[in-house]
């Protein structure tokens, strides 16, 4: 799991995030939701250790993320070394798919495994070919990403993310960037990561998707995390009512 533990967030003098303590379960999809501004991607950040919580600490399966906790609570920031083996397990999805223009579908997944995992150019080309047919994408391999619908390049996102093997997989807003006739083909490949058992947070939109497919349903709002239960338990009845505020806005 993924447990985070009393995370702020301050930019300047705004809190954006207030205390947030979530867990992450293994093997199952977690939904984050919540309005604009409300911090979902802040948090995101800070769990993918792209963003440095201001307080609190985050554990990736019980190790911790850039900051230990003493006995006494007060944190100390862990050696380089360490933060770059634990953050090496979490692979992220961006709403923009932040391909490199120059590079095929199948250099993009490639690439890291090269340059960072200093795997042979042959073997991370036989991995990639792999991460690219679980995405359906094992007929485009050579195309660049101008050559790619939307779909196809946020596909070629989620494969260049798998080939790494992360243990946990998380997603910003992978469809808000799609026209709506190629979203479900992205969420589809999402719902079979999350079939095979996968552990997914997902910050989306998508409220039938994070109704069918989250095992939990996190909901932040102005940088708190307001609900956090399964699908039945926040989207039956009776609703918070912040919740029902924001729901309408997006059904
Ligand atoms: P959206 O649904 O629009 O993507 P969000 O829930 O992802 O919103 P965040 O992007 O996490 O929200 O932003 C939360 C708040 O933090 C916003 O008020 C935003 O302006 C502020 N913020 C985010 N990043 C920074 C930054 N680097 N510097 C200053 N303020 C920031
Ligand atoms: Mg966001």
């Amino acid at each position: 799991a993924v447990t985070v533990k009393g995370v702020t967030k301050r930019f300047g003098d705004t809190e954006v995030l207030q205390g947030i303590d979530l867990s992450v379960p293994t093997g199952a999809t977690t939904c984050l939701i919540g309005p604009s501004g409300s911090g979902k991607s802040t948090l995101l950040r800070c769990i993918a250790f792209l963003e440095e919580a201001t307080t609190g600490t985050i554990l990736i399966h019980g190790d911790p993320l850039g900051f230990a906790e003493g006995p006494n609570g007060q944190r100390s920031r862990l050696s380089p070394q360490k933060i770059r083996a634990v953050r090496s397990r979490i692979g992220m999805v961006f709403q923009q798919f932040n391909l490199w223009p120059h590079m095929t579908a199948l250099g993009n997944v490639c690439e890291a495994l090269v340059t960072v995992r200093k795997m042979k150019r042959s073997e991370a080309e036989d991995l990639g070919m792999a991460q690219l047919s679980r995405v359906g994408l094992e007929n485009r391999a050579g195309h660049y990403p101008s050559e790619l619908s939307g779909g196809q390049q946020q596909r070629v996102a989620i494969a260049r993310a798998l080939a790494l093997d992360p243990e946990i997989l998380l997603f910003d807003e992978p469809t808000a960037s799609l026209d709506p006739e190629l979203t479900g083909e992205v969420l589809n490949v999402m719902r079979d990561l999350a079939d095979s058992g996968m552990t997914l947070l997902v910050v989306t939109h998508e409220i039938g998707f994070a109704a069918t497919v989250g095992r939990r349903i996190a909901f932040l709002d102005h940088g708190k995390l307001l609900l956090n239960g399964t699908p039945q338990e926040l989207f039956g009845e009776p609703r918070h009512p912040r919740l029902g505020q924001f729901l309408e806005t997006y059904l």
